[in-house]
């Protein structure tokens, strides 16, 4: 099939790659020239792995290309995805307006009959504001899809070539099957495409992440617990997945969730609410909740130095939101950061990927470091703030030789704390002992 896709970010163009490693011819479009050019020259914007390999095969076999001719790409497309970005607007919706201004772009260009399918996560009514754009400027024909995304940053390439559903929104019949037809190499197992009405499609983005943020808020208010109560989470976690009502998968207690896409779908889901004039009560409480978990880690440092760390250096390993991303949204290592400089600290800080995301925004604040080991030189205390597998098994004596003063603050829970006392660390987790 001949597809494009506009928006070329972490889903479009992990989407357009994977379209055109099943067969199809994909135009991935973006309005960042310089983006364009760089991925011509083979050179990948972000950090994703394994698709590097894949962009350079399915451009080496011509069936991907780069290009922000707009006008040519949907010309030469039948299916054209919207995988542009919807960040947070002042108010908490999501911001649409990069998603009419391609649905405008994509409507001026048409020379037929297309269908517009939307990639990007948008609330329930979008795909209708899209039709209604679209009719606007042309007398062609088209079909409209909401088609959400679930992948995830770090295994975008496995969520999305072998998924757990695909989700597909649509309320003709024959658009709903040319859209299995496109999805079928990826279900070869068995997994489900769920074909809906368009409303439903949209709100299933936001359910499931809501429903994914709620077990993270929730997990973090048992961890809180654990340590008000002298409990250990991970002991608790154990035991409430191997309930298989429960399961393990989101229940890992941390210093709340960051990214592009928690945060600003759970505003947006509460937001739409509000419009409709009804309370998500429980999506309110799991956003007061990830709010006071960021500054958690923070306050256990200023704790310890009874509140005054001026003058003082802590290591930092971890920057991203999580691991095997350099993407750097909302990460919570930006809030420990400022706290920590604001209060008169300095940072030395080290991320295997994202030290030059981090750098554009961040700037001079911070003093990042080529390797972990050299974050710690002449640091108070080294802080953990992204699980990054390379930080899980340090040589502590290497730490032990650098640090000023041996103390390990842990957001991941990725240290045996009993074990790390026992080298003669003071250590701080997530809901479980702290201290010495
Ligand atoms: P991103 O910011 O990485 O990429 C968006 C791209 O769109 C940018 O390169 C931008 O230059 C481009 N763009 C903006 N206006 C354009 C236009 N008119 N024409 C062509 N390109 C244009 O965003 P992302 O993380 O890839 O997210 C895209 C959407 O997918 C969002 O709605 C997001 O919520 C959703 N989503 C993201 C993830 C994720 O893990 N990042 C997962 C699932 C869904």
């Amino acid at each position: 099939m001949k597809i494009a896709v506009f928006g070329t970010g972490y889903v479009g163009l992990v989407v357009g790659t994977c379209f055109a490693e099943s067969g199809n011819h994909v135009a991935c479009v973006d309005v960042v020239e310089e983006k364009i050019e760089a991925l011509k020259k083979g050179i990948i914007p972000i950090y994703e792995p394994g698709l590097e390999e894949l962009v350079k095969r399915n451009v080496a076999e011509e069936r991907l290309t780069f290009t922000t001719d707009r006008d040519k790409a949907v010309k030469d497309a039948l299916i054209i995805f919207l995988a542009v970005g919807t960040p947070e607007d002042k108010d908490g919706s999501a911001d649409l307006q990069y998603v009419l201004a391609a649905a405008k772009d994509i409507a001026r260009a048409m020379n037929g009959y297309k269908i517009i399918v939307t990639k990007s996560t948008v609330p329930v009514g979008t795909a209708a504001k899209i039709r209604d754009a679209v009719k606007g400027v042309t007398d062609h024909q088209f079909d409209m899809v909401s088609n959400p995304e679930f992948l995830k940053e770090g295994t975008a390439l496995d969520d999305f070539l072998k998924p757990d559903r695909v989700v597909i929104g649509t309320d003709d019949v024959r658009v709903g099957e040319i859209m299995k037809e496109l999805y079928q190499p990826f279900v070869r197992t068995g997994k489900p495409i769920l074909c809906m009405d368009i409303p439903s499609a949209e709100l299933t983005k936001y359910a499931s992440n809501a429903m994914l943020a709620t077990r993270i808020s929730f997990m973090n208010e048992i961890a809180n617990l654990c340590e008000r109560l002298g409990a250990d989470v991970n002991r608790v976690r154990e035991g409430m997945g191997s309930d298989s009502r429960i399961g393990f998968p989101f229940l890992f207690p941390g210093i709340g969730y960051g990214g592009s896409c928690f945060p600003k779908d759970v505003k947006a889901i509460i937001r739409s609410a509000r419009e409709l004039n009804y309370d998500l009560k429980v999506l309110d409480s799991v956003e007061t909740v990830n709010a006071e978990q960021k500054k958690l880690l923070a306050k256990k440092v200023l704790d310890h130095y009874s509140g005054d760390v001026k003058g003082k250096t802590f290591a930092l390993w971890g920057l991203s939101f999580k691991p095997q991303t350099d993407d750097m949204r909302e990460a919570p290592s930006i809030e420990i950061i400022n706290t920590l400089i604001d209060a008169g600290a300095s940072i030395n800080a080290f991320d295997p990927k994202s030290i030059s995301v981090a750098r554009s925004q961040l700037g001079d604040k911070v003093n990042f470091c080529e390797k972990n080991y050299d974050a710690l030189n002449d640091a108070d205390g080294l802080i953990i703030a992204t699980e990054w597998n390379e930080f899980r098994h340090p040589d502590f004596e290497e730490i032990r030789k650098r640090l000023k003063d041996l103390v390990i603050f842990d957001g991941r829970n990725i240290y045996n704390g009993d074990k790390v006392r026992a080298l003669g660390f003071t250590y701080y987790g997530i809901g479980v002992k702290q201290g010495k």
